[in-house]
């Protein structure tokens, strides 16, 4: 997979793709992570990207041509399956958009700032909005990277233990279960006995109760379907 990110401030997408599971599926070469700098793609003698709003209005506007230049100079590369806006009103993200995602060879995430994009460039270069949450951000690089990773940890031979993505809350459309780790007896907090009783179908069984009974009580819109 490869997927491009396009911004007019790459370096707030330096440290989530250096690090960690992120950064090791780079390493391996299960997927490549390009970010672009609009700023090189501007014409105008500041290299600026943005501009005064037509009609009026607080907040600058992304322009449209260095956002064409740049997807114009990577549609010759290579072709690309989507085109992803980033926007707070775009389609709301979840597990089973990253799935579906997932499934996808090239993409490139645009990332707006400022007031966000001139709509033209939501009319004519993209083929996808996605929202993380009913909420604001100052721009669109941290949505980006909360896309790209949901996406990237679903890639086969991402995560070591290959079960692991499958057992995530969502997946199986129930929340995870609770989980514990040593010490067993920590100030009199007990992990439950049955988790150190070795005998895995019990341990099984718990587990998926306790997924259902998570579910009931944080996410039961899950259990309707
Ligand atoms: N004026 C716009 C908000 C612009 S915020 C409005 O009211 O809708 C600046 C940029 O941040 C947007 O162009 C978008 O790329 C990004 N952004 C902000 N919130 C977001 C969210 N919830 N999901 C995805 N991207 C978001």
């Amino acid at each position: 997979m490869r997927v491009d990110i396009l911004t007019c401030l790459p370096r707030l997408l330096e440290s989530p793709f250096n690090d960690s599971i992120l950064k090791r599926a780079q390493t391996k070469g299960l997927v490549e992570v390009v970010v672009h700098d609009l700023r090189e793609y501007a014409t105008n003698k500041h290299r600026t990207t943005d501009d005064y709003a037509f009609g009026g209005g607080a907040g600058m506007v992304m322009m449209i041509e260095p956002i064409d230049r740049c997807l114009e100079t990577l549609k010759t590369q290579r072709a690309y399956d989507e085109v992803i806006y980033m926007s707070p009103d775009g389609e709301l993200f979840n597990q089973s958009v990253a799935n579906e995602l997932s499934l996808r060879k090239n993409m490139i995430l645009l990332c707006g700032h400022y007031k966000g994009v001139d709509e033209r460039v939501r009319e004519h270069l993209i083929t996808r909005e996605i929202s993380i949450g009913n909420y604001v951000l100052s721009g669109g690089e941290l949505a980006a990277a909360v896309v790209a990773d949901a996406i990237i940890r679903l890639l086969p031979g991402v995560l070591n233990d290959e079960t692991s993505a499958l057992t995530d809350s969502f997946q199986d459309g129930l929340v995870a279960p609770p989980v514990y780790t040593r010490p067993a007896d920590y100030r009199g907090w007990k992990v439950p006995e049955i988790l150190l009783s070795g005998h895995e179908a019990k341990i099984n069984e718990w587990k998926h109760e306790k997924a259902l009974e998570r579910t009931q009580k944080r996410r039961p819109g899950l259990l309707d379907g």
